[in-house]
């Protein structure tokens, strides 16, 4: 049925042998994930974000599944499951906790401008106890939300706009800062936009990466810069892999970076490092000790 479901409205498909396979690797992989928590198996990386001169300003966590058969595998082959199933709930909680934890760990209260950023699913966003669980692991882990963002993405906005609005405060007040992940590439309304209390807005990489081409590229990041400036967001570019799309969006007035050219997501460790060698941020004593 989601095979046929996955191909559009008013789809049809006969039985085949490959899809009995596939969905008993499913199945499989769904049980696996169920106890991979437990088993220690999540890891969360940490991809870097840098401002203009290269410093870092923050990080996106990333979840990885150090399963163990199949190595290490990305959020791609499992978020999907896991939203399926609604392990998702779970899994976010445990990532958001993670985080929590280590930012108490490692800033200190006289670091200014740093923020790891966290991504939620629209699943998680539209469960009725998401904010009182969020509150709750804040207080728990005594994490300050001033270092934390959440990444949101466009389809929290489908549906009921006070809802969203409601929640999206409710989230703020906590402290938290709010991004929109994604931006351009899923169910974007502009009136949507102007309504929503986000504090960032992310352009999606394949943006960037249209600013090698020859196309209209340049004038779409142009406009989502100049967009998230009107609407007093800040704005930060991913996927950035090139020097030349670097400069370009440099020239373009864009503050804050993303993407390979700078790092690969890190484990906590190796981030650390490159924290300590970044001058402009001083990590809490007590975690290098
Ligand atoms: P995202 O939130 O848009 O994260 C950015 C993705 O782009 C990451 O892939 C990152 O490794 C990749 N990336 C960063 N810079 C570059 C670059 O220069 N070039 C290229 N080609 N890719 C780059 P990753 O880690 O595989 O994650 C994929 C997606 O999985 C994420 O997209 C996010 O939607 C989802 N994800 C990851 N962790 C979580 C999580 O804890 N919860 C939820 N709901 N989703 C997650
Ligand atoms: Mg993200
Ligand atoms: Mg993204």
């Amino acid at each position: 049925m989601y095979y046929a479901k996955n191909e559009g409205p008013g789809n049809f498909k006969f039985y085949a042998q490959n899809l009995n396979e596939a969905a008993l690797e499913n199945i499989t992989l769904e049980h696996e994930l169920r106890n991979a928590m437990s088993r220690n198996e999540l890891i969360v990386y940490y991809q870097p974000k840098v401002g203009v001169t290269g410093q870092i300003v923050g990080a996106e966590a990333l979840l990885r599944w150090r399963h163990p058969l199949r190595g290490l595998l990305p959020p791609g082959k499992f978020i999907p499951l896991a939203e399926q199933t609604g392990l998702i709930a779970d899994i976010e909680l445990w990532v958001f906790e993670q985080v929590c934890r280590w930012i108490q760990l490692i800033v200190t209260n006289s670091v200014r401008n740093f923020r790891i950023s966290v991504n939620i699913s629209a699943i998680q966003f539209k469960r009725p106890d998401f904010i009182e669980k969020i509150a709750a692991i804040l207080t728990k882990t005594r994490a300050n939300p001033f270092y934390i963002e959440l990444e949101l993405t466009e389809s929290i906005s489908i549906g009921d706009i006070d809802t969203t609005i409601h929640r999206l405060n409710q989230l703020k007040n906590l402290g938290l800062t709010l991004a929109m992940d994604d931006f351009g590439t899923g169910f974007s309304s502009l009136s949507y936009l102007e309504k929503l209390p986000l504090d960032v807005l992310k352009i999606d990489q394949s943006f960037v990466r249209a600013l090698d081409s020859k196309s209209n590229g340049q004038a779409i990041v142009q406009t989502i810069i100049a967009l998230a400036k009107g609407l007093e967001m800040e704005v930060i570019a991913e996927g950035v892999e090139t020097q030349a799309q670097f400069e370009l969006l440099k020239r373009l007035q864009c503050p804050v970076f993303q993407g390979y050219l700078f790092g690969k997501p890190l484990t906590d460790e190796d981030f650390l490092t490159m924290l300590l060698k970044n001058s402009s941020l001083l990590p809490a004593a007590k975690y290098i000790a």
